[in-house]
């Protein structure tokens, strides 16, 4: 299998072609979600450009095994060593355990991620399943020299890795910079050097997700977790580790340095980083307020929004940016992506319609196609593919309006085309709403067999109805009056 496929390394901060460790195998870690909230837009965003790189791997033949872990443990307000469990917090606000923290978020996280069609990792490790593999790992690395305990909580030891190895391999910082944008060591710090990272901690009395290990009862770091399961599941070197920009300088940095010390070799062949969704050019975060939650961007319940829009809507918009460009959220750009998508959708729905000629005088499909593949070996460009995709679009609306002809044969090439680049490759489909005749009567039926759940007291039922609906595209108003429905 030959392939022409070139992606953007950070390792390297060049683009290059992709040539995987193992013929037609594929090995791929994303960082996954820490599962202490609901996923917002954003964190969205880079599952979503992944899916993409995960599909487009598929079709082209690979076989792909796609781990991305879900973190429930050991992540601290400070990505580092500092702060409190952002779990432990949680779980104290909401009045829940950790684990119900922990179900809660990963089952809307997983809920989410459905509605924009992404397809599932092929593993999904927790880091709590994973608690021995990392105890493991901490003590090869400590064998090999790179960690010292201190008092219950191990540390990696980064002024001894630096004399061996390049730590700002992946952002290509400079170690003076960095050493002097971090807080200096003060009389109580148990580590050695300013820049060293937890690797185990000690649990305090009150912490509750603890367990034990060979250096008393603690909990992994943050870091940790993803050397350890990746090292599992893709062995000591696999093709690609991906995961938000955001996660360089400091996840992944401490990443590759764990995998060094443990391994003797670097982790990933190829680093790939995906850009962040702003809002008024400021990065989507929790932090910053400024998160929207998918489910507001689908009903319009936000006070930014004039509507709801479709997940496929989103998921459109998203797609219109190549993934390592920043994409800025606004009314309009949905807006325009919305028409663009709901265009799409309809050329795609005349062609069951049109009549083949004997002959087709539209041009050359074998160019088109060869352009989307051209685009998509490009790094992935996806917004250049969309732009062919249009192109097809446009000669389908000629055909129709009877300016151009095609064969049989080129609409079957066509249908497939479409079949490829638009529900495989960019995994959109099709959730728009036919205008049945009798699309009142049906949702009447609906409605009164959630309002007979509501009377039963099923809200488990009634909440479901809303939601599904919801994910195909129309959405449920209660009133005094009764229930309304309308298409979002
Ligand atoms: P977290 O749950 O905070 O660990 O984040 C999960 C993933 O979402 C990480 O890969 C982040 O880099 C990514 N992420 C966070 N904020 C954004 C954003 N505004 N745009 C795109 N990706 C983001
Ligand atoms: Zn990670």
């Amino acid at each position: 299998m030959e392939h022409n496929l070139v992606l953007y390394n950070t390792l390297t901060r060049k683009k290059e072609k992709f040539v995987p460790l193992h013929p037609n195998l594929v090995g791929m870690y994303v960082c996954g979600p820490t599962v202490y909230s609901d996923v917002h837009l954003g964190n969205c965003r880079t599952f979503v450009s992944f899916d993409l790189i995960f599909r487009y791997l598929l079709h082209l033949g690979y076989k792909v095994r796609y781990v991305r872990n879900i973190t429930d443990a050991g992540h601290l307000e400070g990505d580092n060593d500092e702060g409190d469990d952002k779990f432990a917090k949680k779980a104290k606000l909401e009045k829940l355990e950790p684990m119900e923290i922990v179900q809660k978020y990963t089952i809307g996280f997983h809920d989410v991620l459905r509605l924009f069609n992404t397809i599932p990792p092929s593993i999904e490790p927790t880091a709590t399943g994973h608690i021995s593999e990392q105890i493991e790992m901490i003590q090869e690395i400590i064998k090999n020299g790179f960690a010292y305990e201190v008092n219950g909580t191990v540390y990696f030891d980064v002024e001894k890795y630096v004399k061996e190895y390049n730590y700002t391999i992946l952002t290509n910082r400079n170690l003076e910079d960095l050493l002097n944008n971090t807080r200096e060591l003060g009389g109580q710090d148990e580590k050695r050097g300013r820049l060293d990272f937890a690797l185990w901690i000690k649990a305090k009395p009150e912490h509750i997700m603890r367990w034990p290990s060979p250096w008393g009862v603690g909990f992994p770091g943050w870091h940790i977790e993803c050397s350890a399961m990746s090292r599992k599941y893709l062995g000591d070197q696999f093709d690609i580790h991906g995961g938000g920009m955001d996660l360089a300088a400091t996840h992944h940095t401490n990443e590759i340095a764990q995998s060094e010390a443990c391994n003797h070799t670097t982790p990933a062949k190829y680093w790939m980083h995906t850009n962040m969704l702003t809002v008024n050019g400021t990065r989507m975060s929790k932090s910053a307020g400024n998160g929207f939650l998918p489910g507001e961007l689908f009903t319009g319940n936000h006070p930014l929004l004039n509507r709801g829009y479709s997940p496929m809507s989103v998921r459109f918009f998203m797609l219109q940016a190549h993934y390592r460009s920043t994409l800025d959220f606004s009314n309009d750009a949905l807006e325009a992506a919305d028409k663009g998508y709901k265009r799409l959708m309809a050329a795609i729905g005349l062609l069951d319609k049109i009549v083949p000629s004997s002959k087709s005088n539209f041009g050359d499909l074998s160019e088109i196609k060869r352009r989307s593949y051209a685009a998509m070996d490009d790094d992935f460009n996806s917004p250049v593919l969309i732009a062919e995709l249009f192109e097809a679009v446009r000669i389908i609306n000629s055909i129709y309006d009877g300016k151009l002809t095609i064969s049989a044969e080129d609409l079957e090439d066509l249908k497939s085309y479409l079949q490829s680049f638009v529900f495989d490759v960019l995994g959109l489909k099709d959730d728009q709403i036919g205008d049945a005749d009798n699309m009142d009567e049906l949702m009447q039926i609906i409605i009164n067999l959630r309002n007979e759940a509501k009377k039963n007291k099923d809200f488990v039922t009634s909440d479901r109805i809303r939601e599904q609906l919801n994910s195909v595209g129309i959405q449920l108003k209660d009133n005094k009056d009764g229930t309304l429905w309308n298409k979002i």
